[in-house]
């Protein structure tokens, strides 16, 4: 049976060093580091995201700035609001929570953000400076996917990581990482032909699909370890239930290492978040 990879205790232990590092942070420059929080319609998911990062926020002595804004506003509306946020002092982590509905414009407004208070890391400066193996923010999923990989197997140099799926929040960036950490990578994606063969050959699979229990064991190296990004609703007997891309079941009996959803990737990308805004806060100090 595999090794399951606590998201939950891992997420404490990243929350509790940031508290700390919080204090300080406010102890050496006299301010509080601000994340704010911007919500476009009433998507349940995004809701249940969004809550859950101001309350961590608050757990762990960040000010939250939350913008509820409705489904028609306007592009040059929110346009206006991240203006405001860019240039307020109190303000040091923009996040726009994703997706906005069809009429507005991502690419545009996830650029408009000052790089320096992109949380997400989804800004094409930062994504460019990840890409180049330069400092700036990184996304918050792929760089706690990529602690959970360290914290479970240490040194990853030489390991073979398959990445599945290939959007800009997780699987590009995620790849990416893993080259800075020595991996070789392959990605794979909907186009992709036979990728059971080819996760088959993985030291690491990471799932960040959006498609649940799409991996089974078949496509599962003995002792392997699996990243399951994926969160999915599905129903069970007439309940709701959250599910991964990975058929959990199956594949932690092969398996060497697994995380779990819920449980897993999930709360490493909260406390993530509540690093990237006190990373934030500080590219923002004078020295
Ligand atoms: P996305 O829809 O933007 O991208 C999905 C990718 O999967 C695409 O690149 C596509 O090519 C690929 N794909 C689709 N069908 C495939 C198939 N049959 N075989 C192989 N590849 C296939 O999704 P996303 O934003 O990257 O999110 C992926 C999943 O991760 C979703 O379930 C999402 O909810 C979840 N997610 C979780 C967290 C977290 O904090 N745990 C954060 C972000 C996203």
């Amino acid at each position: 049976m595999a090794q399951i990879i606590d998201g939950k205790k891992m997420s404490a232990k990243i929350l509790e060093q940031v508290s700390v590092d919080v204090d300080e942070f406010k102890e050496r420059y006299g301010i509080t580091p601000g994340l704010a929080v911007v919500l476009v319609g009433e998507d349940p998911a995004s809701q249940v995201y969004v809550r859950n990062k101001v309350r961590r926020a608050t757990e762990v002595g960040i000010r939250s700035f939350e913008h509820r804004l409705a489904a028609n506003v306007s592009q040059e509306k929110l346009d206006s609001i991240v203006d405001e946020l860019n240039r307020n002092p109190e303000v040091h982590g923009i996040l726009v929570q994703l997706p906005l509905p069809a009429n507005l414009d991502e690419d545009k407004i996830v650029d408009a953000i000052d790089p320096k208070k992109d949380v997400d890391g989804f800004h094409s400066l930062n994504v460019a400076a990840l890409a180049t193996g330069k400092p700036g923010l990184v996304p918050c999923t792929p760089q706690g996917g990529m602690t959970m990989l360290q914290e479970t197997l240490g040194d990853l140099t030489g390991k073979h990581a398959v990445v599945i799926g290939r959007s800009n929040i997780v699987g590009k960036p995620m790849a990416a990482l893993l080259l800075q950490a020595n991996c070789t990578v392959t990605m794979v994606h909907s186009r992709t032909r036979d990728i059971a063969m080819l996760c088959r050959q993985a030291d690491i699979v990471i799932a960040a699909v959006g498609s649940p229990k799409l991996v089974t064991a078949e496509w599962i190296k003995p002792g392997a370890t699996v990243i399951d990004v994926g969160i999915n609703a599905i129903s069970v007997e007439g309940a709701r239930k959250l599910v991964g891309d990975v058929d959990f079941a199956t594949v932690e009996a092969v398996a060497g290492a697994i995380t779990p959803v819920p449980g897993g990737v999930g709360p490493m990308t909260i406390a993530n978040l509540m690093q990237n805004t006190l990373k934030a806060a500080r590219l923002q100090q004078p020295d």
